[in-house]
């Protein structure tokens, strides 16, 4: 089973995200900052990386970059998640090592196709 790590401040967006992740027989680990998720992708080894932008503690963009400095076996794809009001970050999170990006508030078919994009479906 492939592993993704929700990263989300948001308790009911990584319910959501977790439970479809589920349906599409991931594997998932929660993290609630890029702080969590730093030590998580450490320890969890996950495969993707789904994370939001704005969070308390280490945003999104911080995550990334911190990211892009450790040292890993396995580098996790990263699938970050904006909504219509931060497109601006698309580019800015590409140039920073994302591999696609989502549009929140996403829906299973969504995630799927861009899953399989990073190709993980
Ligand atoms: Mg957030």
């Amino acid at each position: 089973m492939k592993k993704c790590l929700v990263v989300d401040d948001s308790k009911v967006i990584r319910k959501v995200a977790c439970h479809i992740l589920e349906t599409l027989d991931f594997t998932v680990a929660e993290a609630e900052d890029g702080s969590q998720a730093l030590e998580a992708v450490q320890s969890e080894s996950p495969d993707v990386v789904l994370l939001d932008w704005n969070m308390p503690v280490m945003d999104g963009m911080q995550f990334l970059k911190a990211l892009g400095e450790l040292t890993l076996e396995k580098r996790p794809k990263v699938i970050f998640c904006t909504t219509e009001n931060g497109v601006e970050h698309i580019r800015e999170a590409i140039d920073a090592g994302a591999d696609e990006y989502i549009m929140k508030p996403f829906d299973r078919e969504t995630l799927q196709s861009k899953l399989q994009i990073v190709e993980l479906g």
